[in-house]
């Protein structure tokens, strides 16, 4: 017994971390090597040879690599004789290729004021991302004014491309400098808590719904420039038919939108059509809906957000300037507009009500209880969040 207690078993955990340790500094060793490689192909015109465009597109498609992969082995390896003491620190496992990776950026970028020493001490004490930022840190005080120009830069070269697939599905794709990126960010991280500990919407699920209720936010608010004397609506066109959705309606056509949409969403646009102008187009008699009494607005949705002060659905913390006005039930099917018949419900939860089934109801006491669609054979519900 005495002899298990003096000597400790290495757990499989022990061990696969002392592997992996010695095999990723095997692999720093090798990336070396290979950068000082690339630079002497870079020097070279083989790539050209091959028709390709640079060494980079040379090493990328035939290597196997990502273009900034690439790029990174070319830089290290063209700056290694100006950073000698990392390239050791990096053989000796004190820093790993990629502290390595930032030392050789710096280096180039600098120029002559760069100082590996001061460099190297801070490699060893921190992370490769911490790293990272300390450089960019160290290359603002070295070369202000090149540092300038490169934001500069990536502020010009902000894109955002919204691209529409076959099914409709809308992708987004974007690049930002980064304190426009840090601003979208700052805007997009309180919309992405959880809004309950039910609700388990993963991470992108939450962006997403973010980015979407920031937009509807923006229009319900009128926060959108003013496009001659209108505010800027979302704008649908529907029959009745499809807002009561009869069977054998059509669905309703949406500005911006490639794809049909349905009765569903209708009736949720129309439920507070305070930042939607439906026009109801049924036996040649075009009502605009955003101008009919029907919408929840000026006194009746001020009493609303006295009233209720944010999203009604247990445990959501919306407030109301970012909720729409919901008829318990629809003024479609004769619902009145007077408080009892109303609540305020997020944009998500709006969406849960109208589109994903779920049901808001008003109990005696006053409190709002949910109820799950209905549970049909081999499906689960999810609780409320
Ligand atoms: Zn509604
Ligand atoms: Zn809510």
């Amino acid at each position: 017994m005495l002899a298990t207690q003096d000597v400790q078993p290495r757990t499989p955990g022990a061990e696969a971390g002392e592997e992996l340790e010695q095999l990723l500094h095997q692999v720093d060793l090798l990336l070396i090597r290979a950068s000082r490689v690339a630079a002497r192909f870079a020097a070279t015109d083989e790539y050209d040879k091959w028709g390709y465009a640079s060494p980079i597109d040379w090493i990328r498609f035939n290597c196997h690599q990502t273009s900034t992969a690439a790029a990174d082995l070319i830089a290290v390896g063209e700056s290694l004789e100006r950073v000698p003491e990392s390239t050791q620190a990096v053989s000796s496992g004190e820093i790993g290729f990629a502290h390595l990776k930032a030392v050789a950026r710096t280096a180039r970028a600098v120029g002559s004021k760069f100082d590996e020493a001061l460099l190297l001490a801070k490699a060893r004490e921190n992370s490769p991302g911490k790293f990272y930022y300390l450089c960019n840190h160290y290359r603002h005080s070295a070369d202000r004014k090149g540092y300038e120009a490169e934001q500069a830069d990536l502020v010009e070269n902000r894109k955002l491309w919204i691209s529409t697939g076959e099914d409709g599905a809308v992708w987004i794709n974007g690049v930002f400098d980064p304190v426009g990126g840090a601003s979208i960010r700052t805007a997009l991280e309180p919309l992405v808590r959880r809004s309950g500990k039910h609700d388990d919407r993963c991470r992108e699920k939450r962006m997403a719904d973010a980015l979407v209720d920031l937009s509807l936010h923006a229009l319900d608010s009128g926060l959108i420039p003013q496009q001659g004397s209108q505010r800027t609506h979302l704008q649908v066109t529907a029959s009745l038919e499809t807002l009561l959705g009869l069977p054998g309606a059509p669905a309703a056509d949406m500005e911006f939108s490639s794809m049909p949409v349905s009765s569903k969403t209708v009736e949720r646009l129309a439920c507070d059509a305070s930042v939607t102008r439906i026009i109801l187009d049924s036996r040649s008699v075009v009502i605009d809906v955003g101008r009919a009494k029907r919408t929840i607005s000026g006194p009746a949705r001020k009493a609303l957000n006295v009233r209720d002060r944010g999203c009604t659905w247990p445990g959501c913390e919306r407030p109301a300037s970012w909720a729409s006005g919901h008829h318990i039930r629809h003024w479609i099917h004769g619902g009145t507009n007077e408080p009892p018949n109303l609540t305020l419900l997020c944009y998500r939860h709006h969406w849960m009500v109208h589109e994903g089934n779920w049901q808001i109801v008003r109990a005696d006491d006053g409190r709002m209880l949910t109820i799950p669609p209905m549970v049909t054979f081999g499906a689960v519900a999810r609780g409320p969040d």
